[in-house]
């Protein structure tokens, strides 16, 4: 039987095909969220890679903020349930999970039964989330997938003072003009989306296996920058950007046994 998990964010769409609530049969990424047709086209995308119609699916469940927006999903579940049944299915060690996405961040703890047990969030604010990481990518005019191989070859500390987005983005511009290697000052920008997170992590209390998921934690640079601002290790898999979509399917999967 298979069951469809998607998870329609503010930047991105994603979507995992599970056989029998167990197995991962495709997964698949569109660079486009909420209110574009990213989710419809995430869904073809994946039925196509899968070889599957969409009657073939017993069961569609939608996460994320558009989760109330997708016309073919069968039930809605929560982004913060979503990921933390993606991630301990990946992770059945976890106990703390730091999520960060295109438009925030949020810190779950979670209990021996792989149930969350409380959670903090940061969605006021761009600087912490990747929407940080995306505007300051764009003024260096580098990939955001290019940002951990520049942090790595840091050889100085630069600190942002700017708590602010748009302040440290002129930050970053005089900083660059005054000749700060560009490595440094990718390394300090990772620190800085890392130092507020870990600040948020450490209001909910750290517990080991720490998990890392979301978009964000595909960037080295800031998983390293976390590692160190909490002093233990961070977790991370090629699924994570996939998490709250995996946790809809295994929910959808549930759904349908029911
Ligand atoms: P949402 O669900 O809110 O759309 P995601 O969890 O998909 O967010 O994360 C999107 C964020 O992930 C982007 O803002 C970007 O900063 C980051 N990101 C996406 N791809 C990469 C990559 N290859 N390397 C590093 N960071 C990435």
């Amino acid at each position: 039987m298979f069951t469809l998990g998607i998870d329609i964010g503010s930047t991105t769409s994603k979507c995992v095909i599970l056989k029998d609530g167990t197995e991962i049969v495709a997964t698949s990424l569109v660079k486009s969220g909420i209110g574009t047709n990213g989710p419809k086209i995430v869904v073809d995308e994946i039925l196509a890679k899968a070889n599957l119609k969409l009657k073939d699916i017993a069961h569609t469940t939608a996460t994320g903020y558009g989760r109330n927006r997708s016309e073919i999903a069968n039930s809605q579940m929560s982004e913060l349930s979503c990921h933390t049944i993606g991630v301990h299915f990946v992770f059945p060690n976890v106990k703390t999970i730091i999520d960060i996405g295109g438009q925030d961040a949020k810190v779950m703890s979670v209990g021996a039964d792989g149930i969350m047990q409380n959670f903090l969030m940061n969605d006021k604010c761009a600087a912490g989330t990747g929407r940080f990481l995306d505007v300051m990518a764009n003024i260096l005019q580098i990939d955001i997938s290019e940002l951990e191989v520049y942090a790595a070859k840091a050889t100085n500390e630069v600190k942002i003072s700017s708590t602010c987005t748009v302040f440290a983005e002129s930050e970053v511009i005089s900083q660059l003009t005054n000749g700060v290697e560009l490595p440094d000052l990718v390394k300090g920008i990772c620190e800085s989306v890392a130092g507020r997170v870990s600040a948020l992590a450490k209001r909910i209390g750290i517990k080991d296996d720490v998990v890392m998921s979301g978009g964000v934690a595909q960037n080295g640079g800031v998983r390293t920058a976390l590692e160190k601002a909490l002093g233990t290790k961070v977790y991370h898999s090629e699924l994570s950007q996939y998490m709250g979509a995996l946790g809809a399917a295994i929910f959808a999967n549930k759904k349908a046994n029911k």
